[in-house]
Order: C-alpha cells, then sequence, then structure tokens
C-alpha cells in the first residue's frame, strides 16, 4: 500500500455512491438537498421556530449543533444530550431529517435518531473519532479542516470507509488564507476535484466558510453551478439574537429566496432541486 487514497477513489465506484438519510432523501443522487437550521440548539422555542422556516423553505434537512466545538471555552457550548431531544423532536414536527455534531465517540448514545453524524472540521483528524464512526453503519458528514489539503481531507475519509462505512458525504467549508474580510475563504476548487477524484457526495457549508450572511446565497448558487450536491446552510429565526454565529446566519425569508433561486442555476448543470414529491413516492412504494 502506498498509503494514499484507495476506497474513496471514482475508479473504485463510477457510478457513485448516494447516502440515504430517509425515504426518497439521498445525497450524491440527481436531487440536489439543502440542509438548514441554526448554528446551535438554543432553546425550544428558536427550534421549533427554525424548523418551522426550515420545512416552510422546502428544504429537508434540520441541522443544528448541541455538542459545540467553540473556539473560546467562554462562548456558548451548547446544550448536549437535551439539545439533541429539541432538536429531534422540532424535526419530526415537520418530517425533517436531522444534522447534527458529534465531538466525541462518548456523544453517541445521545444521538439516536440523527440521521447524519457531522465530523466538525476541527476534528477531521481526530482519528480515534473517526475508527469509531467508521465501525458504525450510519450516515457521516465529513467536513474538511479549515488548513487541511485535499489529500488530507481525503485521507480522513478513507479512515471512514476502511472501517467499513461508506455512507460519507464530504463537505466543503472554507480555508484559512490571508483574506481576512472573510472568516474563512471558499474552495470551490476543492469540490470540484472531491467530486473528481472520488466516488463521494460533496456538499458545501456557505456559512462558516464566509462568515458573512450577504455572501451565503451567492455562493451557495456558486456551488450548486460548481457541481456540488448540496448545502449545509445557517438560518436563525431572529440572528442578532443569536448565541453563536449570528453574522452568518440567514432570515427565514433569505432561505426562501435561495431556494426560488437554486432551481435555475441546478437546471443549467443538469440538475434538480430536491422535492417532497420525492419522498412521498418513496414511501408510498
Ligand atoms: C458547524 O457546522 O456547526 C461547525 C461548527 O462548523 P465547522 O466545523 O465547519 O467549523
Ligand atoms: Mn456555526
Amino acid at each position: 500500500m502506498s498509503g494514499g487514497p484507495a476506497l474513496v477513489l471514482r475508479e473504485r465506484k463510477p457510478q457513485g455512491t448516494q447516502v440515504v438519510l430517509g425515504p426518497g432523501l439521498a445525497v450524491g443522487g440527481p436531487a440536489f438537498i439543502v440542509m438548514a437550521g441554526p448554528c446551535a440548539v438554543e432553546d425550544a422555542a428558536q427550534i421549533r421556530d427554525a424548523a418551522a422556516a426550515v420545512a416552510a423553505a422546502g428544504c429537508p434537512v434540520l441541522r443544528g449543533g448541541a455538542f459545540k466545538p467553540r473556539t473560546s471555552p467562554y462562548s456558548f457550548q451548547g446544550l448536549g444530550a437535551p439539545g439533541v431531544r429539541l432538536l429531534l423532536d422540532a424535526a419530526a414536527t415537520h418530517g425533517l431529517a436531522v444534522v447534527t455534531e458529534v465531538l466525541e465517540a462518548g456523544d453517541l448514545p445521545a444521538l439516536e435518531g440523527v440521521a447524519l453524524l457531522q465530523i466538525g472540521a476541527r476534528n477531521m483528524q481526530n482519528f480515534a473519532l473517526l475508527k469509531a464512526l467508521g465501525r458504525l453503519r450510519r450516515p457521516v458528514l465529513l467536513k474538511r479542516g479549515p488548513a487541511a489539503t485535499l489529500e488530507e481531507w481525503l485521507l480522513a475519509a478513507e479512515y471512514l470507509l476502511d472501517g467499513g462505512n461508506d455512507q460519507v458525504i464530504l463537505c466543503e467549508r472554507g480555508v484559512r488564507s490571508f483574506e481576512p474580510s472573510t472568516r474563512n475563504t471558499l474552495d470551490l476548487s476543492a469540490v470540484v476535484l472531491a467530486k473528481q477524484r472520488t466516488h463521494l457526495p460533496v456538499i458545501v457549508d456557505p456559512s462558516h466558510a464566509t462568515g458573512l450572511r450577504e455572501l451565503v446565497v451567492p455562493l451557495s448558487l456558486a456551488a450548486a453551478a460548481a457541481g456540488a450536491d448540496g448545502l449545509l446552510v445557517e438560518v436563525h429565526p431572529h440572528p442578532a439574537e443569536a448565541l453563536s454565529d449570528g453574522a452568518q446566519a440567514l432570515l427565514p425569508g433569505d432561505l426562501e429566496d435561495l431556494m426560488f433561486r437554486l432551481p435555475g442555476v441546478l437546471a443549467a448543470v443538469g440538475r434538480e432541486i430536491w422535492r417532497p414529491a420525492l419522498r412521498r413516492r418513496a414511501v408510498a412504494r
């Protein structure tokens, strides 16, 4: 073995991998999947309102962090297991699937019912966590580390596949550069390269990539045009009151605007936005 990526390479599976999050809900298939929700679950009303906005906009997946990796130990650290329950309850009301972060393997018992387990950017090379999730047969969202090369990102995914778990979605969330105008620099080249080199679905997080609400819709459209399989977007019912990442949170109306504009861009690249009819058809079968 050379030590390079192997199991993730496209030649292993030219038709590509689809990661199934629920009936009629697969990432990496023809439908473009938008996952949206607040940075963090803050309280019952906030996540209930966020879930309602996400469902009203037509997105099938609710995001929200309960186990939060924060740069400062003095920042809001998330609600933990009770936050996961609030998130799952809010999602269930609208038939949404849930994506949330797992900070360590010990969190897993609290994450039953979560459709997609997120490995955060800072944990991309937490090899113990990668090995633990590689032993599961549950979908994993692997964010790119803020300073990880494409090769390092793919090798992190390789840990999951090597453990026997091929239900892996890659997520580009911006890398650290010399440019201070944005929180990170969105690397769309890496999205295209990851799609070309691997058989895994690739989505884009334009919220952490930019840190700026006004850049989130344009870069979401750019990600769709570049061939991403979906988005992970932060939206908050009241961004000014958010306990984390308020400046990059879309307002519910911004999310509706994004969902209205995506189909035209997707049509230009031969894709379509996910529609609830896909789920209804799968359930009826
Ligand atoms: C998140 O999506 O909640 C998050 C913390 O993002 P990242 O790991 O990309 O910084
Ligand atoms: Mn955030």
